[in-house]
């Protein structure tokens, strides 16, 4: 789909948008991109966004990241993302240049079909300048691959463990959004997936 994230979604009832077959493994890739802004403004908004505890424990740490849209979205964002030494190299009317082009960059849903309006039905109408990064559902992309019609598809769904304990915890795997169809999170025995792949090889 073009889009940069994905994650594991486990349901056994989605086909791969290339192959047409399940996913061998009860899992299929699935784009993430509008995904994680749209969880990330329903927790906003006070719904749930989590079918467990550990998942609404961790909702409430959930962040599109240091250089998350919403942060962007405050022109002066572009100050504090920069060092003292890189600030100091620019110039006070370079400053205000770039503050100006922050200015003048209009919101994406303008130039991508995105009305802004009526995100989900129940949710009470917001004025659709104050998100103007937040997708709504029906354009949603929900793009599905299995691992073998989409190999790039692994590298999109890496997290950054350090980011996680710096504190930029994706939506989606604050609420564990994967396991949300399944409405439980696969528990496997420590013993045994301690012992995957030391096993001896059969000889017979
Ligand atoms: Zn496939
Ligand atoms: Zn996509």
């Amino acid at each position: 789909c073009g889009h940069i994230t994905m994650t594991r979604i486990y349901h056994v009832g989605f086909r791969c948008e290339r192959c047409n077959r399940h996913g061998p493994f009860g899992w299929l890739y699935r784009c993430t991109e509008h995904r994680e802004l749209i969880l990330d403004d329903m927790n906003r908004r006070g719904f749930e966004v989590a079918f467990d505890k550990i998942g609404a424990d961790f909702a409430e740490q959930m962040s599109l990241g240091k250089w998350g849209p919403d942060k962007r979205h405050d022109k002066y964002s572009v100050l504090r993302e920069m060092t003292q030494e890189q600030m100091q190299s620019y110039t006070p009317d370079q400053i205000a240049t770039l503050l100006a082009q922050r200015e003048n960059v209009p919101p994406f849903r303008s130039f991508s079909g995105y009305s802004g309006r009526n995100l989900f039905d129940t949710m009470p109408d917001e004025d659709p300048t104050e998100t103007p990064w937040v997708p709504v559902m029906q354009y949603e992309c929900q793009y599905k691959a299995c691992h073998h019609c989409y190999r790039r598809a692994a590298e999109k769904s890496w997290l950054s463990l350090d980011g996680i304990v710096n504190g930029d915890i994706p939506p989606t795997a604050a609420g564990a959004y994967s396991f949300h169809y399944m409405q439980q999170r696969p528990i496997c025995d420590a013993s045994v997936v301690s012992n995957l792949g030391y096993r001896a090889v059969p000889l017979v």
